[in-house]
């Protein structure tokens, strides 16, 4: 019997010590699970002459094979078909096949036991009861319910901690908001980019305000970076009237991070996963705020298909470790996802972060949220061209915004750009997850 409560006050504040006694724990436990079942990995520790026995302390970790999705494409297609080597118990016992997105390159495809399954619907609960989501709660999921993992586990833990779930699958926007507006749902979680499209669609072709003639009180944003974007955050929470949480996970990991009602961080879900940060150029692991790195995560207690130090490149930041209001000790990250290791390009010598673009353009009440950054090569020289669109409501002379576009970039980007102001409506709209982002550099 299920009470519903998603709040551990046991695990959720562990003292910093005896978390990492957990984590090296568990980490121990899912590299036998793995070398023994598992002959991908098992081949890749033996290759690098490792037994799992020689991992006795935290800092030993270093020494296991990292893994990348290059790898797991490798691996699979083969028996026990589809899943190949990588497939950690026998195939009899998986009952959830999903992949990911595919965005960049062939899906990776990912089996999930009932257990295992109902892991990934656990580790979502603790963050939506962080989010306050309760039972009380009627949650409209407008996702394209199909073999993409989106938002699943999320249907499933609402539904774990008692919520009224309603599945929005295969209407169409309008529909969707229709249903929301009948229903008087509560809550509703989407991608970033989907959450201002479906403000847009409202107000455009149903007359509708979501922040006067809906009742949703909170959205989970995941997916994409955008509710840890500050300026695209508070764009979707004044659209829709709602608290926006920002959310984070992947179809390899699984769910492994949350913002809680304090929205101040991104929360690690450390009893579930452990997280390291890498230095992009250099390898070296960082342990302190105040230098971004790329993402190597290991996923404790889900055994089908183990993720043990993925090289994930999600480009994140460690939060000082302090206490927060919420009363979790979970390890928090500067921000959230500040990008993708891939994305994050040098130009002029200056490494790029597009979200730091972002938050630029979207503070500027002139401009709408679209926008679109080309990077192309004049002879040695790097050039950036940033097209933005001019808000719909906006009469005034958008010139005027310039001087303080600039100086924004230059001091969040260190960059000039060509500046190229577009009318409303002119540039690519994206459905659920947006490109934004083109270098062109490499291409000629
Ligand atoms: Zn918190």
């Amino acid at each position: 019997m299920n009470s519903g409560e998603y709040w551990n006050p046991v695990l959720e504040t562990l003292p910093r010590e005896k978390l990492q006694q957990l984590q090296l724990k568990k980490f121990k436990s899912i590299l036998k699970w793995a070398y023994e079942n598992s002959p991908f990995y098992r081949s890749l520790y033996k290759g690098a002459g490792l037994e799992p026995g020689d991992i006795k302390t935290l800092d030993d970790i270093t020494k296991v094979p990292k893994t990348e999705k290059a790898m797991l494409r490798e691996a699979q297609g083969k028996e026990p078909y589809p899943y190949g080597s990588i497939l950690s118990v026998p195939i009899e016992q998986v009952t959830e096949y999903r992949q990911t997105s595919g965005t960049t390159g062939q899906p990776v495809y990912h089996p999930e036991t009932w257990q295992d399954w109902d892991w990934s619907a656990e580790s979502w609960a603790y963050a939506l009861y962080a989010q306050g989501y309760r039972d009380y709660d009627r949650v409209f999921l407008p996702f394209g319910y199909s073999v993409n993992i989106a938002f699943w586990a999320g249907h499933y833990a609402a539904e774990k901690i008692g919520c009224e779930v309603v599945p929005g699958g295969v209407l169409d926007t309008e529909a969707r908001i229709l249903k929301m507006k009948e229903l008087k749902a509560t809550a509703l979680m989407a991608t970033p980019t989907y959450i201002l499209g479906m403000a847009d669609t409202a107000r455009k072709k149903l007359g509708l305000d979501p922040a006067k003639d809906l009742n949703i009180k909170k959205i989970t944003a995941a997916g994409e970076p955008g509710a840890c974007i500050p300026a695209t955050k508070k764009r979707m929470e004044e659209m829709w009237g709602a608290k926006v949480y920002d959310q984070i996970g992947a179809t390899e990991i699984g769910h492994w991070g949350f913002e809680c009602q304090a929205q101040a961080g991104l929360h690690i879900l450390e009893a579930f996963h452990l997280v390291e940060i890498e230095d992009i150029e250099t390898g070296a692991t960082i342990t302190e705020p105040g230098k971004k790195g790329s993402m190597v995560i290991t996923t404790f207690d889900r055994f089908a298909h183990p993720c043990i130090r993925f090289d994930s490149k999600d480009v994140i930041e460690w939060n000082p470790v302090e206490k927060c209001e919420c009363g979790r000790t979970f390890r928090r990250l500067k921000g959230g996802v500040v990008g993708r290791a891939d994305d994050i390009t040098k130009v002029k010598g200056v490494l790029l972060a597009p979200t730091a673009i972002e938050e630029v353009v979207r503070s500027i009440p002139e401009l709408g949220d679209e926008y679109e950054v080309t990077v192309t090569k004049k002879g040695d020289i790097d050039d950036i061209t940033l097209k933005m669109e001019i808000a719909p409501d906006f009469k005034g002379n958008i010139e005027a915004v310039e001087p303080k576009l600039v100086q924004q970039l230059r001091l969040k980007t260190g960059l000039r750009y060509n500046l190229e102001f577009h009318n409303y409506g002119t540039l690519p709209r994206y459905g659920v997850k947006a490109k934004r982002f083109k270098d062109l550099r490499h291409k000629e």
